[in-house]
């Protein structure tokens, strides 16, 4: 297995950071997770873009073009030949001293690793997942911007820690108002009268690559997509709803706080957006060619 690190494919073993860089000592960087199916890397230049619009707001200047970090990409799921798998990326501000300031840390740290994936497993896509609202809070936009994907992920951690004690896969997550923004690694959706609804990104939301796939095909299908404002009514009583992420793809929830959702089984509507999405998967994204 050969990671990327600042230019150079290495042996993982050899892949190594300072324990003096940032991005571990306070997790100051950002990240991207991108998927590779059948040697197609899905929504690549998106996903990308993501990552230097993070890197944007929080000044971190990643010290490569965003078209040298595509083909860095490409490079590096070329070399470990993996057709299929999951592609993360991480810029940390990289290696300071001990205090905060960036303005010590000289080099930002680039990393590529491609590896597999554990995805939830296969019957949670038959059966559906059952959620819990978290007491933990989304960061404000006004405290550090949700749209922002960076190292530090504390806040979605304690709200997953809720989820495992309650013993359910995934938890909601809402803002400082009360409504909801996201889960803790995946953007919400629900369906009602023929529409398609989510949180907008000024809501807490990450603007997810899954989540704008699903609003284009949600369109396509015949829904009405609306990147809106929800409360928890709004969730109980939807006639279906669903989660969207990079390794999620598309879940069906069942049951939100004890309240089954629909008829408390894996809605129709999400069915044919998970299969839309599986078609699209497989054609759509930056060919590898592969040695
Ligand atoms: N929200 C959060 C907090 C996330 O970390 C992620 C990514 N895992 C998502 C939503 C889903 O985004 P994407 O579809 O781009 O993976």
């Amino acid at each position: 297995m050969l990671i990327y690190l600042n230019g150079k494919l290495v042996p993982k073993e050899e892949a190594k950071v300072s324990v003096y860089d940032h991005g571990l000592l306070y997790g100051d960087g950002v990240f991207e997770g991108i998927r590779v199916y059948e040697g197609n890397i899905f929504r690549l230049r998106e996903h990308i873009e993501r990552l230097y619009e993070s890197a944007r707001t929080i000044m971190l200047e990643i010290p490569m073009s965003l078209e040298k970090m595509i083909e860095a990409t490409v490079e590096t799921v070329a070399a470990n030949g993996r057709k299929d798998g999951y592609i993360r990326l991480v810029v940390s501000r990289g290696v300071g001293d001990l205090g905060i300031d960036p303005a010590n840390c000289d080099v930002p740290t680039v990393i590529i690793i491609v590896d597999g994936i554990a995805l939830y497993p296969p019957e949670f896509y038959d059966t559906g997942i059952s959620l819990i609202t978290a007491s933990t809070r989304r960061i404000p936009l006004e405290c550090l911007d949700p749209r922002i994907k960076s190292l530090n992920y504390l806040n979605n951690i304690q709200a997953k820690i809720e989820a495992r004690r309650a013993g359910v896969p995934e938890a909601i997550m809402l803002n400082q108002n009360g409504r909801v923004a996201e889960c803790t690694a995946d953007n919400l959706f629900v369906i009602k009268d023929g529409k398609l609804l989510t949180p907008d990104v000024t809501e807490g939301a990450l603007p997810g690559i899954t989540r704008a796939t699903v609003l284009e095909l949600g369109k396509q299908i015949g829904y009405e997509p609306q990147e809106t404002r929800l409360g928890l009514h709004d969730l109980y009583n939807a006639e279906e709803c669903f989660l969207t992420g990079t390794g999620a793809e598309i879940v069906p929830v069942i049951n939100v706080d004890g309240r089954g959702i629909g008829d408390g089984t894996p809605g129709a509507g999400t069915g044919r957006l998970l299969r839309a999405f599986r078609e699209l998967i497989v054609t759509d994204g930056v060919a590898v060619a592969f040695r």
